[in-house]
């Protein structure tokens, strides 16, 4: 008996395979994130029209059989697509970086529906507004607590109390930071204190609520730094969307 699933979807990557086929990763809210391959997408794109490029919200029918290896893509209807995402490169950037960061920390068939909706929130609100390293900041933020690694923003990890001063020194291997009292040092891993609220802030909230987040470009800097650190060096390695990034001066070195 073949296993057939039937659902929404995201289309979060793909590759061509051999003269006709394409390989589509995806991330469904039933399961999780799925790969099929799509046979003849190549050759026919009319037999697709459009749906499996990346970033587009489907209604995906795959079909896999226990003896077999990869799943088929059997139908793939575009329930919503993102039109703007290409035009605008910066913005398109963010919404590669999105996919792949959905890629790099989830694993086939362990289903997340919270991940579902948050990258769907993230490609629509990318969509919507002009802010969007701001919305990717904040999707990098709730990825990374669904992600089972969020970090103690509101106290210290050694005196327990909150901070004060200027800064505290953030310790990526113990998931927290230090403050003044116990690291008076400011070195590299410095971050100030309107950084650490604003994170704390988003790791809080929910979506809606964060929708009107307002923050001075510094902080924002800052705080976009910090994540792409913690990321990294949670999944021990970089997404090339960084690379991306960089070249459209998005994503300066720290
Ligand atoms: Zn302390």
């Amino acid at each position: 008996m073949p296993d057939i699933l039937k659902g929404p979807a995201i289309v979060i990557a793909g590759r061509d395979l051999g003269e006709s086929d394409r390989l589509v990763t995806l991330y469904t809210s039933a399961r999780g994130k799925v790969k099929g391959i799509a046979k003849g997408a190549k050759r026919s794109r009319r037999r697709f029209v459009n749906a499996l490029e990346p970033f587009t919200l489907v209604e995906l029918t795959l079909v896999s059989h226990r003896s077999a290896g990869l799943a088929r893509i059997d139908a793939a209807e575009i329930l919503e697509s993102f039109p703007l995402l290409p035009g605008a490169v910066a913005t398109y950037g963010m919404a590669c970086l999105s996919c792949e960061l959905v890629d790099m920390w989830t694993r086939e068939g362990d289903s997340q529906e919270k991940v579902f909706r948050l990258l769907l929130w993230c490609l629509r609100s990318l969509q919507e507004s002009r802010y969007s390293q701001r919305t990717a900041l904040v999707f990098k933020t709730k990825l990374l607590a669904l992600a089972g690694y969020a970090p103690e923003w509101e106290r210290c990890i050694s005196c327990k109390r909150a901070p004060v001063g200027a800064h505290v020194t953030f310790r990526p291997h113990d998931g927290g930071f230090l403050c003044t009292a116990c690291y008076p040092e400011k070195g590299n891993n410095a971050v100030g204190l309107g950084c650490l609220r604003t994170l704390g802030h988003i790791q809080k909230r929910s979506l809606q609520e964060l929708q009107r987040l307002a923050m001075a470009p510094q902080v924002l800097g800052e705080a976009w730094h910090l994540m792409r650190r913690l990321h990294c060096h949670y999944l021990d390695a970089t997404p090339a969307s960084y690379g991306v990034l960089r070249g459209l001066c998005m994503d300066a070195p720290p």
